[in-house]
């Protein structure tokens, strides 16, 4: 028997722009959109739909799961797409877990334009539209930061990981550019804080030199780097034969916001480095998070146009003061689906002198199918990825869609709502002590300490042991399971990795606490109080729960 066959075309876009396959487009992402706007519920976090994803959940997929043998028809394939959305989280204002934003429409309209071409930003014979949005964002950020933009330069890639990758590629070839043909000297050392992301952790692994040649600088109590203590810890290496090529400063800290000093780290570098005859290390601002901030590097605090609160001013000043020293970084990241409102993955590597860049390319013989031709212009031979998607044009469509002053006040409604959200817990719950307090921001971290324990001040000036702190972070930890249990109410986040703390017994120990992270655009003032008397009411209960177990275990 025969069996009838698909029309394959009609798959595709149209060839010459017809009406019909335009309708029938539209009409399918209308489906899309208004299946999704049917599971919304700004009462809480997830969106409706049943779906139970634990037990063998994962398993039962894996059996079930194959190819259709016929076509099945996209109205119908729709149909399964919206069930993956089934119980998803959403960005209501309810979601404050951590930086995961919503896609905003600007971000996802330039993924679509990108779609309807689908070019490849390896090279801009294939992929024109990329190449001109990436060199454009990469001038507009750069000037943003005060980089020298026809000297910069800067591609997109895969995260603020991957542009922590790409600085220690390039630390590697300015100190030694012959490793890339014989592989990288065993004497390299790279430097971060103990509060910076595992980004360069990971690199050191892979780019072989092996994670026990990152050193970790101690941080003070804001989680901003100890440079004193950077010092230090170059000399040693210095004085033991190695040589440090690359510092990782992390300006805004995953966790708490806490902003490294990068004119400090700077000056102390060039300087030891000088001394003993060495080349300053590659510096890279892993501002994947932070960076945003420097939309207000123009704002006129005097003016006020925008008529923020004293209160917000001050956070602002505090925050961009520490912002404004980025340029003095040789690379640096905005990961625009962070803070920038785009969809994943739209991350932006900078680089102060592009001709870095070239240190990492590959050679022409290297290249038998693209670039170095007698036509084309723009071949980023010199990124991890060979094939590229064009995600510049999300970044550019909402830059241009939010501006200068649209980001401004986005991102002081962040955090406006964290210091209402900081006031109302001082206020509501004095049980809870806030472990962030020094970083302004859009980020509120808190910890709840059993009866009489020592708080968060004895933490950080080493008057605990090592058992007490345990049982406090266990303490912590209740409640990040009380709170997890209910997510799809309000969606909190939690870090088992706030400041490392030495103990009175001469050992460390990371603190344990709970975030508040406020990244939906929905979360506004007139919502804390709601948010904050739920908490209140949660954290009643690990209290009333531990003390249940604690008569009980009297007896
Ligand atoms: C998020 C983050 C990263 C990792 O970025 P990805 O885009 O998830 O790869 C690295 N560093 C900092 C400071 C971050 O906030």
């Amino acid at each position: 028997m025969r069996e009838k066959k698909a029309n394959v075309q009609q798959l595709f876009p149209s060839e010459d722009g017809n009406p019909q396959t335009r309708q029938m487009f539209m009409k399918l992402i209308e489906q899309i959109v208004t299946g999704a706007d049917e599971l919304k519920n700004p009462d809480g976090v997830n969106l409706k739909g049943e779906k139970n994803r634990s037990g063998h959940f994962y398993n039962n997929l894996i059996r079930e799961s194959a190819i259709p043998h016929g076509s099945i028809p996209m109205e119908e394939v729709n149909v399964e797409l919206l069930k993956l959305l089934h119980d998803h989280p959403y960005h209501t204002k309810y979601f404050l877990t951590n930086i995961l934003p919503m896609a905003s429409l600007p971000g996802i309209l330039g993924m679509i334009t990108a779609f309807m071409v689908n070019g490849n930003n390896l090279w801009d014979v294939y992929g024109p539209a990329g190449a001109e949005a990436e060199v454009r964002v990469t001038s507009m950020m750069s000037k943003l930061i005060g980089y020298d933009a026809l000297q910069s330069g800067g591609y997109t890639t895969w995260g603020g990981q991957g542009a922590v990758f790409s600085g220690l590629r390039l630390a590697i070839a300015k100190y030694a550019p012959d490793a890339l043909q014989k592989g990288v000297p065993n004497n390299l050392y790279a430097f971060c804080s103990e509060a910076a992301h595992y980004s360069l952790f990971k690199s050191m692994e892979a780019s072989g030199i092996g994670s026990d040649r990152l050193i970790r600088i101690r941080t003070h109590a804001d989680s901003s780097m100890d440079v004193d203590d950077l010092a230090i810890k170059l000399s040693e290496v210095i004085a033991q034969g190695g040589i440090p090529i690359y510092i990782v400063a992390t300006t805004g800290t995953t966790d708490a916001m806490g902003i490294d000093d990068v004119a400090h780290i700077y000056e102390v570098s060039s300087q030891l480095t000088n001394q003993h005859g060495l080349s300053r290390p590659h510096i890279h601002a892993d501002s994947a998070l932070g960076g945003f901030f420097a939309f207000f590097n123009d704002y006129d605090f005097e003016a006020n146009p925008l008529a923020f609160s004293q209160e917000v001013m001050q956070a602002l000043i505090a925050i961009q003061s520490k912002m404004k020293h980025l340029h003095m970084a040789d690379s640096m990241c905005f990961d625009f689906q962070k803070l920038g409102q785009t969809p994943y993955l739209t991350s932006l590597f900078l680089v102060k002198d592009a001709a870095d860049l070239r240190l990492m390319d590959l050679h022409p013989d290297e290249t038998p199918y693209v670039g170095h031709r007698g036509y084309g212009q723009y071949h980023t031979g010199y990124t991890l990825e060979c094939s590229r998607m064009a995600s510049s044009i999300s970044i550019y469509s909402a830059l241009l869609a939010f501006g200068i002053q649209g980001y401004q006040q986005l991102l002081a409604q962040f955090v406006e709502v964290n210091l209402a959200f900081r006031a109302a817990l001082k206020r509501e719950i004095p049980q809870v002590e806030i472990v962030n307090d020094d970083n302004p921001g859009i980020i509120t971290l808190f910890r709840i300490y059993p009866d009489s324990n020592p708080g968060f001040q004895a933490e950080i000036s080493g008057k605990c042991t090592l058992k007490e702190i345990e049982r406090n972070n266990k303490f912590n930890e209740r409640l990040f399971e009380m709170l997890g249990d209910h997510r799809d109410r309000i969606f909190f986040g939690d870090t088992k990795k706030h400041l490392l703390v030495q103990t009175k017994d001469d050992s460390s120990i990371p603190l344990y606490a709970t975030k508040i992270f406020v990244i939906s655009p929905y979360t506004e003032t007139r919502h804390v109080e709601e948010i904050i008397e739920y908490l209140k009411t949660t954290i009643t209960q690990v209290y009333e729960k531990y003390s249940e177990s604690s008569m009980l275990s009297r007896r």
